[in-house]
């Protein structure tokens, strides 16, 4: 939990960061928003982990690397001083397009060159589809 304390002029059912107004949840002294933003700031590593598994699973790939693996990967590469979401950011890549997220098929590609990769990858799987997709006539 966050540690904030509450301001006294504060209403009790808001969250006790200074200057926000959402309401807390049942239990605690701060809403959501400021409980995610206190863990990421605390956990860097943790919560990018979890970030990492949860974006795989939405989008369907395995998810095979554990926290102890992460871990090593993170502290041998700087990944997390050095992600981001702009163009020379870094990010996480898999190495073989098509294999979950594994200790031996990552690696650290800036966020530029991690697109282009995709989209490459995404034209040679479109060309494999239309050279299969049409019948045979004969
Ligand atoms: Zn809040």
């Amino acid at each position: 939990m966050a540690p904030v304390c509450r301001p006294a002029s504060k209403a009790p059912h808001l969250c006790a960061t200074p200057f926000c107004r959402n309401s807390h949840a049942k239990g605690r002294n701060v809403c959501s928003k400021c409980h995610t933003r206190w863990y990421r700031e605390t956990h860097p590593i943790n919560y990018t982990y979890h970030y990492l598994r949860v974006r795989a699973r939405r989008r369907g790939i395995e998810f095979l690397l554990t926290l102890d693996e992460f871990i090593k990967f993170c502290l041998a590469t700087n990944y997390i001083a050095l992600k981001g979401r702009f163009k020379n950011d870094a990010s996480i890549d898999r190495i073989r397009e098509g294999e979950p997220y594994q200790a031996d098929n990552i690696q650290l590609l800036t966020v530029g060159n991690n697109v282009a990769k995709r989209r490459a990858w995404e034209a040679v799987q479109r060309k494999i589809q239309s050279s299969v997709a049409p019948e045979n006539p004969f």
